[in-house]
């Protein structure tokens, strides 16, 4: 029998027997692959990465699926379809992306079966007293997906739409992040389901002490430090330092990252995501051939990430010609007053009016003639319906998964220098781990210090991903996974097995 590590397990798995004839499914955060199921067809047309096919519309075990071309579809023994069935179709997608680096890399399967299991998860109930006197009970996650090159480290988000297959994902994403950012920490996520647009102050408060009380043995510096995420921020992040050290007795502000200065944050966190935007585009620009100085760039976005980064390239001469956000956008074709933008958000919350500029569309962002394109907003905004309009000659993915599979592959192939997420916005994890080591340290670096050590981790994953492009010919997404990936399998390898 031949084995294919294809991706089509991944995505339908024996969650086959559950989904409808005729139907399309449209993968949700990063893989976007559509499949259509047709009630007539028995066998996949084909194993291609990637593509559209055919699936069977009963009910069938993925493993006796037999392929037109003769082969059988496996996967060594590995059990892939029940972990779709038990961690859905965003861990699908994630490990899809995983596949196509592990293939390359000549995985072998044991490494293979260990980076595609989460290591921890555990999910919690978190009883509230809510200010009109009734007690509400949260469901929270976390998860720990790979701890093998140090402490668990990612994000607390709050929002209605929290599953386990969405902490699952994202803890592994963190995994590779990491891995990429070269920083001595594994992978992790934690959520919890909520909506803190509806709640008090107060709330927010009980349930963080209540949810960080019931992972209590779990995090800590040594073990997993959390940081924020969608919904979460400073404050937050200081009731969970709280929390935590009333619990173990003593003040440990090293437990989790993201907290305010004078709680034990770092100087140039805040800036730290834009400004390795900035960095990276800088040296994508050297690489493809042009200079930064002089570049005209458009910013998808005008948060911490977009805003920030647009100021810093502004700085080191680069043109911002465009900027949208959720209400508008605006575009000068001399380059936008990047301080004088930000002084009319404060005031507005929008870029929308500002003075000496034109009035601009997502979409017409998306196709100006310019050098390099920011997505800082929002994942799925570069798709097949804008991709082939896209003019730049560099992407830089400044937001999580902005850019669809379909689209990526199509940009790669008109050549575009597409820089990845886990690699374009690493530099916020970066300086959490420069947080983290401070902390511990008990000694806090000058801003100074802070900028000067992340342009250097920047500079360093950002050739080590380059290189690795060259070495196997393959495009900067994919070389960004297999050297996270080979990272932590060298690591496991050479660590050998407990027991
Ligand atoms: P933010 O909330 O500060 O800013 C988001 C911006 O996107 C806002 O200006 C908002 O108006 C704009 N926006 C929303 N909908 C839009 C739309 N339809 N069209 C155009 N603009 C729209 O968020 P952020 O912290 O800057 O994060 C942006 C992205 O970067 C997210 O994908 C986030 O996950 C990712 N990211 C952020 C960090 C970080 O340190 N902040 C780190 C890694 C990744």
């Amino acid at each position: 029998m031949q084995s294919h590590y294809g991706i089509l397990d991944f995505t339908l798995g024996d969650s086959l027997a559950q989904l409808k004839p005729d139907a399309t499914y449209n993968r949700t955060l990063r893989a976007t692959t559509a499949v259509r199921l047709k009630p007539d067809t028995t066998y996949f047309q084909e194993l291609k990465p990637d593509a559209m096919c055919d699936v069977p519309s009963g009910e069938v075990a993925w493993r006796s699926l037999d392929l037109s071309n003769g082969a059988k579809l496996g996967c060594a023994g590995l059990t892939r379809s029940d972990m779709v069935a038990t961690h859905g179709l965003i861990f699908g997608a994630m490990l899809q992306e995983f596949d196509g680096a592990a293939r390359i890399l000549n995985l072998e399967p044991g490494i293979w079966k260990i980076l595609t299991h989460p290591k921890r998860q555990v999910t919690v109930s978190c009883p509230v007293q809510m200010d009109n006197g009734e007690i509400e009970v949260f469901t929270g996650y976390r998860v720990q997906y790979n701890i093998t090159l140090g402490p668990a480290k990612g994000g607390i988000r709050y929002h209605p739409g929290v599953s386990l297959d969405e902490v699952t994902a994202l803890a592994a994403w963190m995994t590779w992040k990491c891995a990429v950012a070269h920083i001595p920490f594994g992978g992790a996520k934690g959520g919890v389901i909520c909506d803190p647009s509806r709640m008090s102050r107060r709330e927010l408060e009980a349930l963080t002490r209540r949810y960080v009380a019931e992972i209590i043995d779990l995090i800590g510096p040594e073990k997993d430090v959390p940081a924020p995420d969608v919904n979460t921020n400073e404050q937050i992040m200081a009731w969970v330092m709280d929390t935590y050290s009333m619990h173990v007795g003593h003040t440990s502000t090293a437990v989790v990252t993201g907290k305010p200065l004078e709680l034990g944050g770092s100087l140039g966190r805040h800036e730290a995501t834009g400004r390795g935007v900035m960095i990276v585009a800088r040296e994508s620009a050297k690489h493809v051939g042009f200079d930064v100085n002089g570049a005209r760039v458009p910013v998808q976005g005008f948060g911490n990430v977009g805003s920030i980064s647009a100021a810093l390239l502004a700085g080191i001469g680069a043109k911002i010609v465009a900027v949208t956000d959720w209400k508008g956008g605006v575009y000068n074709a001399a380059g936008l007053d990047i301080p004088k933008l930000i002084d009319h958000v404060k005031e507005q919350q929008s870029v929308k009016g500002f003075t000496g500029a034109e009035g601009l569309t997502n979409e017409q962002l998306f196709t100006l003639d310019v050098d390099v394109l920011i997505p800082a907003a929002l994942e799925n905004q570069i798709t097949m319906d804008n991709a082939p309009g896209v003019r730049a000659k560099v992407v830089i993915e400044g937001a999580n998964g902005p850019t669809t599979p379909d689209a990526h592959q199509h940009l790669h192939q008109r050549g575009v220098f597409v820089v990845p997420d886990i690699l374009a916005n690493s530099a916020g994890v970066t300086a959490s781990y420069f947080e983290w080591v401070q902390d511990r340290y008990g000694y806090f670096w000058t801003e100074k210090d802070v900028n000067e050590r992340l342009e250097a981790k920047m500079c360093e994953a950002f050739n080590a991903v380059l290189q690795t492009s060259l070495k196997y010919k393959v495009d900067m997404r994919m070389a960004a996974y297999i050297v996270a990936i080979d990272r932590v399998a060298t690591v496991t390898r050479t660590r050998g097995m407990y027991a």
